[in-house]
């Protein structure tokens, strides 16, 4: 029972209650005569016999006819009583059902309200799931990565690492080889870089490996210093954090945590940035380093697809096989995995 089904039933018993008072109040109506009668017969018991049968006749016809008044305001009395009493039951039903309505209406607003809110407190859960289902396949793919790169199996060499996949902080490759004394690279690609260097050095180009294996933390200390940097330019912190993040991997997505990722560029001309794409030594590579597994990573007009700006100095090592064919067909890893 809630709290409108409770006045509803206290609204019927008064309604009850008026109708009683006022078929009663007929039955008074029509008691009026009678008790006159009664009144009259006493007031006649003070007069001489004769007037008194006189009167008690007339008293009994006037009692006789005032019975007769008496059951048609009898029957007016009830028939006004019930009459009103329906009235008030009609008008007061009306009121009732008005407020019931009213009430009706309430609640169905107040019921859609919160219907409403349920539905939106279920998108934002949605959402939510959404969200840390994304962030529960991230984790997944992290961990997969790193398996995957772990592994010796096939495959290894083709791992993908961008923003949508990333590889677990805590990643090491196995081997490492020291290509001087402060860099390394995954042993599994020692060899072939070290030839394409050599080869590249023999045509007379002068160039070095400025960036290979960076550990999470190592990433995490060069995306901070890219995000300084900006800042120290005057730049926002969402917008330091913004350009960083086109230019130097988020922590945890970089390829250089894989050790397959050598960054190369022209002894000539030390910058990171389009103008090293002019460079002999850039020129050189983007034509031959699919010949010894490695492929340009961020190629020109592909950041929609890689996330990266165009950065020709940023070599990955994927085999000799992926990269003849990444090379052929001139698409990205992304395209060439099917991601
Ligand atoms: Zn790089």
């Amino acid at each position: 029972m809630n709290r409108t089904d409770d006045i509803l039933t206290f609204m019927k018993k008064f309604l009850y209650k008026i109708q009683e008072l006022l078929i009663h109040t007929g039955k008074q109506i029509w008691m009026i005569p009678i008790r006159m009668g009664h009144f009259l017969r006493k007031l006649g018991l003070k007069k001489n016999k004769r007037e008194i049968i006189k009167k008690q006749e007339k008293q009994f016809s006037e009692h006789t006819s005032g019975s007769a008044r008496g059951k048609g305001a009898l029957v007016k009395g009830l028939g006004a009583g019930i009459l009103a009493g329906v009235m008030v039951t009609v008008v007061i039903s009306a009121a009732i059902f008005h407020s019931y309505a009213e009430n009706a209406a309430a609640r169905e607003s107040e019921l859609e309200s919160q219907i409403a809110g349920l539905e939106s407190e279920n998108k934002s859960l949605e959402n939510r799931n959404e969200l840390l289902q994304l962030e529960g396949d991230k984790a997944e793919i992290a961990k997969k990565n790193a398996e995957i790169l772990s592994s010796d199996e096939e495959g290894w060499s083709l791992v993908l690492v961008n923003e949508e996949h990333p590889l677990a902080t805590d990643y090491e490759p196995a081997r490492l080889t020291a290509i001087d004394s402060e860099r390394s690279v995954d042993s599994r690609i020692a060899a072939d870089l070290q030839k394409m260097m050599e080869d590249g050095a023999a045509q007379g180009l002068d160039m070095y490996v400025t960036s290979a294996y960076r550990s999470y933390e190592r990433q995490r200390e060069v995306f901070s210093a890219g995000m300084q940097e900006r800042l120290n330019r005057g730049l926002a912190p969402l917008e330091a954090y913004e350009d960083t993040s086109t230019s130097i991997a988020f922590p945890g997505t970089s390829e250089h945590a894989t050790g397959l990722a050598v960054d190369i560029i022209a002894n000539g001309y030390s910058e990171l940035d389009e103008k090293q794409a002019s460079t002999p030594e850039q020129q050189w590579l983007m034509a031959h380093c699919w010949e010894y597994g490695f492929i340009l990573r961020y190629p020109q007009d592909t950041g929609d697809i890689t996330g990266i700006i165009y950065e020709p100095w940023h070599y990955r090592y994927v085999g000799k096989e992926a990269a003849k064919e990444i090379t052929e067909q001139g698409i990205t890893l992304e395209e060439y995995l099917g991601e």
